[in-house]
């Protein structure tokens, strides 16, 4: 039997595709090498676009709790300078604290509600691709077995195997200079200021929670993500003698924050059965995969590129990977994908993981130490004065700077190419936003004017293209092609006025021949 898709790997980027697949009527099989879900803390948040684009799916209520639209950030930091966004009208630097385990769990669980399989405790050992489908050798709980499939995508992380078999490589640096080390620990008052999550550090001063603090010898950040509980995590410019295999006890932790704040703080193993989940790394990679597809397979999250955590891109970038690739491998299964759809994955996110590689190594040499890199920050500073430059550094963070190649040769609305903002407007079925019209993960045109012509053109798409019209205050556009992934793929305004005849090119581009 010849499965429609395989995903190597259920981790954050994997499950989220999965999700997108089986939105779109495809049945993805997970496999997942890990019988259980690590207890190792990784990621603390989302940054970025993202955080939007997980509202266009509906999966913000779930991940934030809250039943309100996502907001912007007032505030934040680029290698450690500050950020102050609220000088900005609107940014997308929209930020979503969730630790990583709950975000699986969470996208784990959609997946079931959707009927994906997800096979744990099944590794994928090897892959042979071939023109018309592609044999997964897995090793799984009761044996080795194989499975064919129709695609294959290796979200297994930074050391994938499936993009070493397919001989993809993987250039980039791999900078061994320092030396990370971070855990979950009880801080006690009055180090741990009662009701601010700030530490209070006699000699060394107070230190503001989730904040990176730079000093000669190194980098410092805490937060607290439930109470009591703290993550601290300590980067010094020098490698440490010892593997990283090797245990790490809790003093060493306090070793490293002391040398690098030059002051103690107080520190004891989490109550409440919490692990002090205590980690020590030496360097960190910053690596591209050379493409991100290979035939019939595609890489996509950390199998695809690797990078300083700075200012947390990680997660904007891969979920993201996953909400690009997902409505069109789906349209590859269903059969309705038009010539060139598949390839336009890398042409896409290649130079958006190229920019996060860019920004997160500039930030690297922003917190270095040395007073060259001082002067340096003296300088940036002073520009992060100016509204335009915290506007294209926060754009820059956010993902926000990204236009798609539009695809249809002539000149193109201002938005195509774009994210379609999420605006309030009325339907026949009362008001809603854009963010709710796009949850159901199907591209969407949206008219906003008085264009019959353009909704009686695109009804002949009706079976993949939502059609609907509908009433706001201040139409940005006359009418707006929404992929799935909340991108424009075509617009129509007063000032750039298009035909019905060029909707249906566009249509056709994007979303194949009318049924
Ligand atoms: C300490 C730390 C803090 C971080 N903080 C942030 C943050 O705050 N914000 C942010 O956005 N990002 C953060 N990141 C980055 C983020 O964790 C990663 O980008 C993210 O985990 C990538 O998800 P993924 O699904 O691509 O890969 P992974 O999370 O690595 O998942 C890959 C999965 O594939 C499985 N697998 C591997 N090989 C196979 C195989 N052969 N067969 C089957 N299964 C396989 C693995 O078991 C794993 O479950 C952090 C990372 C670390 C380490």
């Amino acid at each position: 039997m010849t499965t429609d898709v395989v995903i190597a790997g259920g981790g954050p980027n994997g499950l989220l595709l999965a999700c997108e697949l089986a939105l779109a009527g495809v049945r993805p099989v997970v496999l997942e090498r890990l019988p259980e879900r690590p207890t190792d803390p990784k990621a603390n948040g989302l940054v970025g676009r993202v955080v939007q684009a997980l509202d266009y799916r509906g999966l913000y209520e779930r991940f934030s709790g809250s039943s309100r639209p996502p907001g912007p950030a007032p505030g934040f930091q680029f290698g450690a300078l500050p950020l102050d966004l609220s000088v900005l009208d609107g940014n997308a630097l929209y930020t979503l604290p969730i630790p990583q385990r709950r975000m699986e769990e969470l996208l784990e669980q959609r997946a079931r509600e959707l009927d994906v399989e997800i096979r744990r405790g099944h590794e994928l050992s090897a892959l042979r691709p071939a023109a018309d489908l592609v044999t997964a050798d897995v090793r799984g709980p009761h044996g080795r077995y194989e499975l064919a499939t129709k695609f294959l995508v290796g979200a297994d992380g930074g050391h994938s195997i499936v993009r070493k078999q397919c001989g993809i490589d993987f250039p980039g640096v791999t900078d061994r200079s320092f030396t990370s080390r971070s855990g979950q620990v009880t801080i006690p008052p009055p180090v741990a200021v009662p009701g601010t999550g700030e530490l209070d550090v006699p000699g060394a001063g107070r230190f503001r929670p989730a904040t990176f603090t730079r000093t000669e010898r190194g980098l410092f950040a805490h937060g607290m993500f439930q109470p009591g509980l703290y993550r601290v995590a300590v980067h010094e410019w020098a490698p440490s003698p010892l593997q990283d295999s090797t245990a790490m006890p809790l003093e060493e932790l306090r070793s490293a924050v002391r040398r690098v704040i030059g002051g103690d703080v107080p520190m004891s193993e989490p109550v409440g059965g919490q692990p002090a989940a205590l980690r020590r790394s030496t360097g960190a990679n910053s690596r591209q995969a050379g493409r991100y597809r290979h035939g019939r397979v595609f890489l996509a999250g950390d199998a695809a590129h690797v990078h300083s955590g700075v200012g947390g891109p990680g997660l904007n970038l891969g979920l993201q990977d996953a909400l690009n690739l997902g409505w069109k491998l789906a349209a590859a299964v269903n059969g309705w994908a038009p010539p060139g759809l598949l390839d336009t994955y890398q042409s896409e996110r290649h130079p958006v993981g190229q920019r996060v590689i860019m920004h997160t190594r500039a930030q690297m040499a922003l917190l270095s130490p040395g007073p060259n890199v001082t002067a340096l920050r003296e300088l940036f500073t002073e520009l992060l004065c100016e509204q335009s430059t915290t506007r294209h550094i926060s754009d820059l963070m956010a993902g926000a700077d990204i236009r798609y190649d539009t695809r249809t040769g002539g000149p193109a609305h201002a938005m195509a190419g774009r994210w379609m903002p999420d605006i309030a407007v009325r339907t026949e079925n009362g008001p809603t936003r854009t963010a709710e019209l796009l949850r159901p993960g199907r591209p969407v045109l949206l008219v906003l004017t008085d264009r019959a012509d353009l909704a009686g053109a695109a009804k002949e798409w009706g079976d993949r293209v939502d059609v609907i019209t509908a009433a706001t205050a201040e139409p940005p556009v006359d009418a707006a092609l929404i992929r799935p992934d909340g991108y424009v793929a075509w617009a129509a305004g007063a000032a750039e006025p298009a035909s019905a005849g060029e909707l249906r090119k566009a249509l056709s581009i994007w979303f194949g021949d009318p049924a």
